[in-house]
């Protein structure tokens, strides 16, 4: 019998951008579309380009550079401006459809809504409605799903398919459900809503209770074939459905599960290495499938006499994963070419003008460190080469520190264009350069996090520093690389402030009638 197939809907950049303090630019999320693409996913998520000039631009971006998958739009049930935005955004794209939704427990409908059951079916008709003016392709959410009424959720379920959604799907918005109420719910769906014949059903869940691979595949046990999930699980609080989880799940365990999907697994590794670095957001060492430890086996298992065989307590071969256990080191001669090509395997192609600039970096890398890794060149070209859009450059740094002095720095910066330095004196040396770049900049964010993480092995390997900044109520993320830890420091906490201002450039939300204000929370 034919394997089912089970199509994976990649939601990276819409839910999973709700990291707390992650702001990525147009130029970020584009890569990062791009990588997803040729993972091999069925359905991409481009966003949200209701909620703010910055989402519409960004969405219209990836739309012009990506094709392959399904590229999806979210719009707000009451809003026909977020249909036409979405609209405006995926035109020209030979594979699309849109995504709308209303909340299925009282909990949203009374809080977001302040409508009735019967009203909100309406509403879900309605939106089902403006979207079909449009595209026959619509996915219908219901938000809070399993803290709703079960017999409501089956209403919801029957005015979709009989007002033409094309896809049902299941959001577990808090992450409260169950396993056994999944299958429970699954199974009710499935008899009590009729004309499902043709209808993808499809779940959403978050990890709030670590349960969000463990629901969704609940889900896919009874049927389900279609999994909205994240890349390494990224997304508000604990995140949501981890896809690179969900697809090795169903490679393991093909012989109980008979599901394929269309990813390539050699993808899953440089994709969740890429997208880490390039939101901040950093695999724990014990992360399934793509963690630091997730290979390594401390219980020290009998060396077999053939190595060549396949360990015999290995379930998941790393090697399928596109983690490369000897990887090939590019020289530190290296021409332009070379590292062009080294760069395009490890999924970043740049285009002339980028190259040049990380070529030189990469010159500059060599000089200094005694063994080049894939991971010192990728996070060169994500620091150096696609970096936000700078209102403020860090141009030199000198800091004094020891056990007798007392610890200060000299920052010089350019501001809007204009060349200023100062000095500060602090409690260590990050401390006074954080000092005096506050001092430069006048402003004060308070730094809300501090990490420091080695990218590389070695005493000369690049430190990368994740500072989190915030102002008022914004915070952001900042992120900076460098072989000298209080340099990657204050690049990151420039990175930070230059976030600060791509944000507040951009607010998530644009102006909308009181009808139309309801949160995108699904
Ligand atoms: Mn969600």
């Amino acid at each position: 019998m034919d394997a089912r197939k089970v199509l994976i809907f990649d939601t990276t950049l819409r839910d999973g951008e709700k990291v707390p303090g992650l702001v990525l630019s147009l130029n970020e999320k584009v890569r990062i579309a791009k990588q997803i693409v040729k993972l091999g996913v069925d359905v991409l998520e481009v966003g949200f380009p209701g909620a703010s000039e910055g989402e519409f631009e960004a969405a219209k971006e990836i739309v012009a550079t990506v094709s392959g998958p399904k590229l999806v739009c979210l719009a707000r049930p009451t809003s026909k401006k977020d249909f036409e935005a979405a609209w405006k955004v995926l035109e020209k794209a030979d594979n699309k459809g849109l995504h709308t939704f209303v909340p299925a427990s009282d909990a949203y409908r009374e809080h977001f809504l302040k409508k009735n059951r019967e009203e909100v079916l309406k509403i879900g008709e309605e939106a089902i409605g403006y979207a079909k003016k449009y595209t026959d392709d619509v996915e219908f959410s219901l938000v809070d799903t399993w803290r709703a009424d079960p017999a409501y959720v089956v209403n919801l379920g029957q005015m979709a398919v009989d007002s033409g959604a094309t896809s049902i799907n299941f959001a577990d918005t808090v992450g409260y459900a169950t396993p056994r109420e999944v299958a429970d719910l699954v199974d009710r769906i499935n008899a009590e809503v009729k004309g499902l014949d043709n209808i993808t059903l499809s779940i959403h869940c978050h990890n709030d209770l670590g349960l969000a691979v463990a629901n969704s595949l609940a889900a896919i046990e009874k049927g389900v074939n279609q999994v909205h999930c994240t890349v390494n699980g990224i997304g508000e609080r604990a995140g949501n459905t981890a896809l690179e989880e969900i697809v090795m799940i169903l490679e393991t365990r093909k012989d109980l599960y008979g599901c394929e999907t269309s990813v390539d697994l050699g993808e899953i590794y440089p994709t969740c290495r890429m997208i880490s670095q390039i939101t901040g957001v950093l695999i724990p060492p014990g992360k399934p499938i793509v963690g630091a430890n997730a290979f390594i086996y401390e219980t020290v298992v009998p060396q077999v006499a053939d190595v060549k065989e396949k360990p015999p307590y290995e379930v998941i071969d790393p090697d399928e994963l596109g983690i490369k256990k000897e990887p090939e080191l590019l020289k530190k001669d290296a021409t332009k070419e070379e590292l062009g090509e080294k760069l395009a395997e490890l999924g970043l192609s740049l285009n002339p003008e980028e190259l040049d600039r990380a070529y030189e970096a990469f010159k500059e890398l060599a000089e200094r460190k005694e063994t080049v890794f894939d991971e010192d060149i990728e996070s060169l070209v994500v620091e150096e080469v696609l970096k936000v859009p700078a209102r403020y450059k860090l141009l030199y740094l000198s800091v004094s520190a020891g056990s007798i002095s007392v610890p200060n720095a000299t920052v010089q910066m350019e501001v809007d264009g204009q060349i200023i330095q100062d000095a500060a004196f602090g409690r260590g040396p990050v401390d006074a350069t954080f000092k005096t770049i506050q001092k430069i900049v006048k402003r004060k964010p308070k730094l809300t996090r501090y990490l420091v993480n080695a990218i590389t092995a070695g005493t000369d390997a690049l430190g990368e520093v994740v500072v989190g900044l915030q102002e008022d109520d914004l915070i952001v993320m900042g992120r900076g690389i460098d072989s000298d830890v209080v340099m990657a420091s204050a690049k990151a906490f420039v990175n930070g402030l230059n976030k600060m201002e791509l944000y507040r450039k951009a607010p998530p939300v644009s102006e909308f009638t009181e009808e139309e204000v309801f949160a995108p929370i699904l």
